[in-house]
């Protein structure tokens, strides 16, 4: 049972959904170059036309400042209605006169794509009167977009309180996975936390200390915890005005009985490129010209180790510089040991944010985990605990 309306909960026959979706896909040279978000709303899609209602799709397209054709949806159509492999009608505005007709004059199934909602500033700024022409249009609000799930827009969010609103189903897929990684996970719950630097991350950690067992703390940002437990980490990325900050982490961390993993030894290398020479170091032993690009053996083997007791765990951020290896090593080993126990059916494992999604394609293991976002602003942001104004508007009574 989940907390939120999903499409089981929707009646769709004969009526008119309109649809939000994320359809922000990477162009090139005027084709669509990476068609991982198209492919996720076809199930959504498809539901709601095999169940009768005409699906209007709403979507926004780039930051455009007013009307633009280098950020007009009807470059995406093509790539939509390929992957759907049923026709698409483009409709050259999101609301008034021409949606109105090219609306009623749809049968029930059909697919129509309205023009970038972010044409019309009211969509950024959730303006009543925006919401109320987006709604004219619809009987029913189904959100499939939970990569814009953090952004309160027309779009996003108004429409939900203007409409009965439901999840589509990948929206639903990506609560699921995310509720059973930290709102009602299995315990103990492992949280790794990576990437560059702790300033970035600053809300998710003081969120993850207070709901995890145990904080793994990788990549760059692990340097500044390690200066401010004293160590000298030489020329490593490390933002040394914050290592107040990462004592203040640490000392709620304790507060709410959550383990702390920093690394115990590093590679450490004095340039920043692939294949530059390296060695294996205890991490109070890097020289003052080296740096750290990625946890050594001995943490990787810890922090294994320790993920064959949890049931739970929820990643953001690689453990070193993965684009260069050999400084992919600890990622990968880390991503493929998380793989294996999800494979054996004993860890539940959601990761996700930018980075990351590329650090565990580059490992091979995307299709294993339990789950991986490829939201990036509006997973972080439920990394922080905060609320998701478009995903709450979803919540059931
Ligand atoms: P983020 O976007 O915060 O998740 O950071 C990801 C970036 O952190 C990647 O591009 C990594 O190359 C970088 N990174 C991870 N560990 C290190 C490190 N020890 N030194 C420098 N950069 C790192």
């Amino acid at each position: 049972m989940t907390a939120f309306r999903t499409l089981d909960d929707a009646d769709l026959a004969g009526k008119r959904a309109l649809v939000r979706v994320d359809l922000n896909v990477p162009m090139d040279n005027g084709a669509v170059s990476d068609t991982t978000r198209i492919d996720r709303i076809l199930p959504t899609i498809r539901e709601i036309s095999d169940k009768g209602a005409k699906v209007i799709l709403l979507a926004h397209f780039g930051r455009p400042k007013g009307r633009d054709d280098k950020n007009s949806l009807k470059q995406v159509v093509p790539a939509l209605a390929h992957a759907l492999g049923r026709p698409v009608t483009f409709v050259e505005d999101c609301i008034g006169e021409d949606v109105a007709k090219a609306v009623s004059a749809a049968k029930d199934g059909d697919v129509l794509l309205l023009e970038n909602t972010r044409f019309h500033a009211g969509d950024e700024k959730n303006d009543p009167d925006f919401v109320k022409a987006l709604a004219t249009n619809g009987d029913l609000y189904v959100n499939d977009a939970f990569s814009a799930a953090h952004r309160a827009h027309a779009s996003t969010e108004g429409l939900a309180h203007a409409l009965p609103a439901y999840a589509g189903r990948t929206m639903q897929a990506e609560l699921e996975a995310l509720s059973a990684g930290l709102d009602n996970p299995a315990r103990p719950v492992m949280a790794i936390v990576g990437g560059a630097k702790v300033s970035t991350k600053l809300d998710l950690l003081g969120n993850l200390v207070k709901k995890v067992d145990v904080l793994v703390i990788g990549g760059g940002m692990a340097n500044t915890f390690l200066a401010a437990r004293g160590l000298d980490v030489g020329k490593s990325l490390c933002e040394h005005d914050l290592t107040g900050t990462a004592r203040e982490i640490e000392e709620k961390a304790k507060a709410a009985g959550c383990q702390i993993m920093l690394p115990v030894d590093a590679m450490a290398a004095r340039e920043f490129k692939a294949h530059a020479e390296h060695r294996i170091v205890p991490v109070g032993e890097v020289a003052a010209d080296e740096m750290i690009l990625d946890a050594g053996p001995r943490s990787v083997e810890e922090v294994v180790a320790r993920l064959g007791t949890v049931k739970t765990l929820v990643w953001n951020g690689p453990f070193g510089a993965f684009e260069l290896p050999p400084f992919d090593k600890a990622t990968v080993t880390v991503a493929k040991a998380a793989a294996k126990r999800v494979q054996d059916g004993a860890l539940v494992a959601v990761a996700g944010g930018g980075d990351t999604v590329s650090a565990m394609n580059h490992a091979g293991v995307a299709e294993q985990l339990t789950y991986v976002s490829t939201a990036g602003g509006a997973f972080l942001e439920w990394m922080e605990g905060k609320p998701l104004p478009g995903v709450e508007a979803l919540r059931k009574g």
